[in-house]
């Protein structure tokens, strides 16, 4: 289980070298600029964080994503509206 950063720190951002999405195109992590039916983002997305998964900087990838507040694609396994609830203590991460 995750537990949430501390908000007012920036935290540091080496851990971005050694994440799988590099290797990876970027469009599977963030939607594309036209309408994306819900089967196509949930198709996207379920291989994004099969991705995330396997990455060895999830946990980094996440708390970061939950300081900075990130609004787009999914980081750290989950995708922006799951980060919301994280943030808003309606889900929990792990
Ligand atoms: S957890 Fe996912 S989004 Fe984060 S660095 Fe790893 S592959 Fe990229």
């Amino acid at each position: 289980m995750a537990t949430l950063p501390q908000l007012s720190a920036t935290p540091p951002t080496e851990w971005q070298e050694h994440g799988l999405c590099r290797a990876t195109d970027a469009s599977v992590f963030f939607p594309p600029v036209h309408f994306e039916h819900k089967p196509e983002r949930e198709a996207r997305e379920a291989r994004a964080k099969a991705i995330c998964a396997q990455c060895p900087v999830r946990l980094p990838c996440l708390e970061w994503a939950l300081a900075t507040r990130e609004p787009y694609g999914v980081w750290g396994g989950y995708a922006e509206g799951e980060r919301k609830q994280i943030l808003l203590g309606k889900r929990r991460a792990s």
